[in-house]
């Protein structure tokens, strides 16, 4: 059927939560009332980011966008907009409006963004695979069939792409290791649990574009070597398992995963394996572990995932924003990919902003953009006109930068230099009316929570960094807390078996040495000049 006009309505986990299921059913009602149900198409679609608020609403081939939409506009937009054909002006979202660009309809990009993960995302339905398709959808894993293994293995060592899930590790040669080590059953898995405070873009991506990320596997399981895959989703997320399980019964109904995909001899199957919610499982061998139905505890390496991962099979690993950088690599070549971003890290990054910035949610950058560009230009600055404290990257774990910082390159090899960490790309934004003593402890104590209890230092570590700054923070403070507080973060970090034990004092050890004064006023005057500690009357909540 032809439809006059179509309306994409915004379903992610996050536009659910403000109201985007009562916005679209009241619309088809609407629509219905209005008698425009054989003329207007009502669908659903991921999110834009670029500081579109949610939940937006499209309509196409107008280009309008209203956000955000509520229930009681919904009236209006039906009877002026789809009924008279006048827009209705004053819920239209500001600078938003799309333009047609390339054939597609895109929307009007922010000056500093670039969309390659989120080329689909918000344009497209994503529980429809003719959409996909028409995008160009599986037409990277078409040429990669007609590549050698290898071929394909190369082409995405060229391109330079790091692995997006932190680390930064060489995803050509994560799939070339797996290629070739021995063996002939193998696995390819989509890491697609995280669960760090202020990371929430992996869901977003998969909900917004399943199909890119089914499409990426395939061509990684083609390279390797493997039949089958699995995507590790925690189950808390039941939209973006929706949307995966969606998107595998129509590509494996329309041929393009099962057997002999396009008329080849390559046979690939996607399953999804649901996480119980521990951020542990978001490291590559639990998560393997849980996947094998064991409790989620890290595996000592070596062996690496590439030598011995799920069932001790040779299992390449990747993230969902990784994937989701392989389809268009394949297709428009390397050295496409090398001319965005930085020349050591090339591509875009995904970053949440949340926090204490004016525009929280998703952007998508070219690498190398600097916090200064990403806070103020993008961001549109600190909320309330206040000033920067401080901006952990890449959530609790991973870097802290301070206002010097601000015109540091935002690249994997960039922040090392500076002793920071790019991580997932969660930035949370605090502002200095926030004590950083109360910061650290809201951290800590989200480790202690999550650590998996395997090892002494990281169990017992944690438990007691967060005993002696709540001490603190209570005014009974000890002359040898701060020093206490180094050694035990460095033992951690020495010590603790993976990751999450040696990664836990980041934020505490950055803080102790770039708010030295803060935390020794706290000690020894008992003071907190935010105000925010018990020791004064006045209590004032971090609001992350
Ligand atoms: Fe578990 Fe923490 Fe030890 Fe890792 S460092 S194994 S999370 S206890």
């Amino acid at each position: 059927m032809l439809y006059r006009a179509h309306v994409l309505v915004e379903m992610t986990s996050n536009s659910i939560h403000l109201g985007a299921s009562q916005v679209k059913e009241r619309l088809e009602r609407e629509i219905a009332q209005a008698g425009l149900s054989s003329e207007i198409k009502v669908l659903e679609t991921g999110p834009l980011g670029g500081g579109v608020p949610s939940p937006f609403l499209m309509v196409y081939p107008d280009n309008v966008m209203y956000a955000p939409v509520h229930v009681s506009d919904i009236e209006e937009i039906v009877t002026e907009h789809l009924l008279k054909g006048r827009p209705v002006e004053r819920l239209i979202a500001a600078g938003a409006r799309p333009e047609r660009k390339e054939g597609y309809f895109q929307p009007s990009p922010l000056a500093k963004e670039k969309r390659v993960v989120l080329r689909n995302s918000g344009l497209i339905d994503p529980g429809s695979i003719e959409d996909y398709i028409a995008r160009d959808g599986y037409l990277a894993l078409g040429k990669a069939l007609s590549m050698t293994r290898q071929q394909v293995v190369d082409m995405i060592k060229d391109s330079g792409l790091l692995g997006r899930g932190g680390a930064g590790f060489p995803t050509g040669l994560k799939l070339e290791f797996t290629m070739k080590a021995a063996g002939d059953e193998k696995y390819v898995v989509c890491n697609a649990d995280e669960g760090e405070p202020g990371t929430f873009k992996d869901r977003l991506i998969l909900e917004g574009d399943p199909h890119s990320i089914l499409e990426a596997m395939a061509i990684c399981a083609y390279a390797v070597g493997a039949d089958e895959g699995y995507i590790y989703i925690r189950a808390e997320y039941p939209e973006s398992i929706r949307a995966v399980e969606k998107a595998i019964e129509s590509a494996t109904e329309s041929g393009l995963l099962g057997d002999g995909i396009l008329g080849s001899d390559f046979s690939f199957r996607a399953k999804i394996r649901q996480g119980a919610g521990a951020y542990i499982c978001g490291e590559e061998t639990s998560l393997l572990e849980s996947i094998e139905g064991k409790r989620g505890e890290p595996r000592v390496k070596p062996p690496y995932p590439p030598q011995a991962g799920l069932w001790g099979k040779p299992t390449a690993i990747n993230n969902v924003e990784t994937l989701a950088s392989i389809p268009p690599i394949i297709l428009h070549g390397a050295d496409w990919f090398k001319n965005i971003g930085t020349p050591t890290c090339p591509g875009t990054k995904v970053f949440t902003l949340t926090g204490n910035v004016n525009m929280l949610g998703l952007i998508e950058v070219p690498m190398g953009i600097t916090l200064r560009e990403l806070l103020y230009d993008v961001g549109g600055g600190i909320r309330g006109g206040r000033e920067m404290k401080v901006v952990q990257t890449g959530g609790p774990s991973g870097g802290t930068m301070t206002p010097d910082m601000l015109d540091v390159p935002m690249a994997f090899d960039t922040l090392t230099q500076f002793n920071s960490a790019l991580g997932s790309g969660a930035l949370i934004v605090i502002d200095d009316s926030h004590c950083i003593v109360d910061v650290v402890k809201n951290f800590c104590e989200f480790f202690l929570h999550e650590s998996c209890g395997k090892c002494t230092p990281c169990r017992i570590g944690n438990k007691r960094i967060v005993e002696i700054l709540d001490r603190i923070q209570r005014g009974k403070g000890q002359e040898n807390d701060l020093e206490l507080l180094r050694i035990l973060g460095e033992n951690m970090k020495e010590t603790s078996f993976c990751g999450l034990g040696q990664a836990a004092p980041n934020p505490l050890m950055k803080c102790l040495d770039y708010f030295r004064e803060e935390f020794e006023k706290h000690v020894t005057e008992h003071l907190c000049d935010c105000q925010v500690c018990e020791m004064k009357p006045k209590r004032k909540k971090l609001s992350v």
